[in-house]
């Protein structure tokens, strides 16, 4: 008998037919001997549509209303899953995030879960009831409604996995499981039976929205194997461990794992900055105060103004007017010439934990986007990935020219079963 957290996402429980087949298969899991637990997302667009709804009402919604708002979504799912679940013979029952024991500092929309209490979740699988709990939201310390970011539910699934020390978490979406590449970009991308937590990080870290990545965070901090499949086929999906454990298994790490795409960051160049010591710490400890996200950086120097150079950086374009604004204020003290916007940049990714003893990569890479005439604007690597900027348009030909480049390709289409990928 084990203890499994279910994760479904929002395109799996889309409608009352998509509801009642989840809710088959949590009763399948019940009456299999396992104790569940089931995180859900709200349902289908859901989420989208009450950003539409409040956007339509202001330009700019108070941040506390606006997670109550957001939190209402997953709080219907919770609901109508837990009365499709009792009406098949097994007893469930509802949890909002707070009511889970899900604490959270008070950022609202990016809250961190800084605690964990779930002792009516812990009470009700001990009954032998199937607890349903609310994903993505939680509650402050000044008990006020938070959530966790877009895709925020896959980290509540993988939280309350740690805290009650569930032997697996299954995250069930829309595709078979982790492919080689977004299928919804690259159709002839392969699906990987196994990932290390390293590599996954790296691909959700760099756009692949199909696992949260402070969920894979938390997976591979407190050892919490976790089980990618899809909720509209039994096929058996992907499973993401730690690296000893894909070594006993007699895998040869791949060179490279998979590519991710990103088109959520846009660009900010400070042209005309002091070269002197000290400029880089006072641009970034003011891009810092407005909690900009900075992600590559940039700096040239040209021949004929050594005295000056332009910083170039990457931040989500969310981010984009809070982080101009603040350097403007702050222009005499930076000293610098122009700030230049791109709105919107695309980020390639290529993952693999084979790259550590692999020279190669960046050489393929290169000669690829050459041949398709894709300049590179900025580049930045780890010890297992390089990613490179290069204009939006141009982003996803060149995902699939690289991905073809690597030998990743199925030779067959991968399957996408429902959602909007939006
Ligand atoms: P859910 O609503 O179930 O949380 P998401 O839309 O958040 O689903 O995530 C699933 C989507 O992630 C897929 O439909 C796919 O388009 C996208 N995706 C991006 N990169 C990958 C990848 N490497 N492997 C699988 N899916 C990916
Ligand atoms: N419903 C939320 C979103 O759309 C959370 C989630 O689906 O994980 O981002
Ligand atoms: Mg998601």
């Amino acid at each position: 008998m084990a203890l499994i957290v279910q994760k479904y996402g929002g395109s799996s429980v889309a409608d009352a037919e998509a509801m009642k087949r989840v809710a088959q298969r949590i009763v399948d899991t019940h009456n299999a001997g396992h104790r569940v637990v089931v995180v859900v997302s709200a349902m289908g667009d859901t989420t989208d549509d009450l950003l539409d709804a409040a956007a339509s009402l202001t330009s700019k919604p108070p941040k506390r209303e606006m997670d109550i708002l957001l939190s209402a979504g997953e709080r219907i799912s919770m609901a109508l899953l837990a009365m499709a679940v009792n009406e098949l013979g097994v007893e469930a029952r509802a949890y909002t995030g707070a009511q889970a024991g899900i604490q959270t500092d008070s950022r609202f929309g990016a809250a961190q879960i800084i605690g964990m209490v779930p002792e009516r979740v812990a009470r009700a699988i001990k009954d032998g009831q199937v607890a349903i709990v609310a994903g993505f939201q939680g509650i402050s310390k000044d008990d006020d409604v938070t959530t966790l970011g877009r895709g925020g539910s896959d980290t509540t699934a993988v939280a309350l996995a740690a805290a009650l020390h569930a032997d697996v978490c299954e995250i069930y979406t829309d595709v078979d499981g982790v492919f080689s590449a977004d299928p919804r970009i690259v159709p002839g991308a392969s699906q990987l039976s196994v990932m290390t937590y390293e590599e996954t990080l790296e691909l959700a870290a760099h756009g692949a929205k199909v696992l949260h990545l402070r969920a894979v965070e938390f997976a591979r901090k407190f050892n919490v194997p976790l089980h990618v499949r899809s909720s509209f086929s039994n096929k058996e999906g992907t499973w993401i461990v730690d690296e000893n454990y894909s070594k006993s298994k007699a895998m040869e790490a791949p060179v490279v794992a998979g590519i991710a795409h990103d088109r959520s960051q846009g660009k900010i160049t400070i042209a005309g900055v002091p070269n002197v010591p000290g400029t880089a710490s006072k641009i970034f400890a003011t891009v810092a105060a407005v909690d900009g996200n900075i992600d590559m950086i940039v700096q040239n120097t040209a021949v004929a103004t050594p005295d000056s150079s332009n910083l170039s950086f990457t931040v989500p374009q969310a981010e984009i007017p809070a982080v101009v604004a603040a350097l403007e204020e702050s222009r005499d003290k930076l000293s610098f010439r122009e700030i230049r916007v791109s709105e919107s940049v695309g980020i390639l990714s290529v993952v693999g934990a084979g790259m550590r003893s692999h020279s190669g990569v960046s050489a393929v890479l290169f000669k690829t986007l050459g041949e398709l005439s894709v300049n590179v604007d900025m580049i930045s690597t780890s010890e297992i990935r390089i990613s490179v900027v290069v204009a939006p348009e141009r982003l996803d030909e060149a995902s699939r020219a690289v991905h073809t480049a690597f030998g990743l390709d199925a030779g067959t289409r991968a399957v996408v079963y429902g959602g909007t990928g939006r």
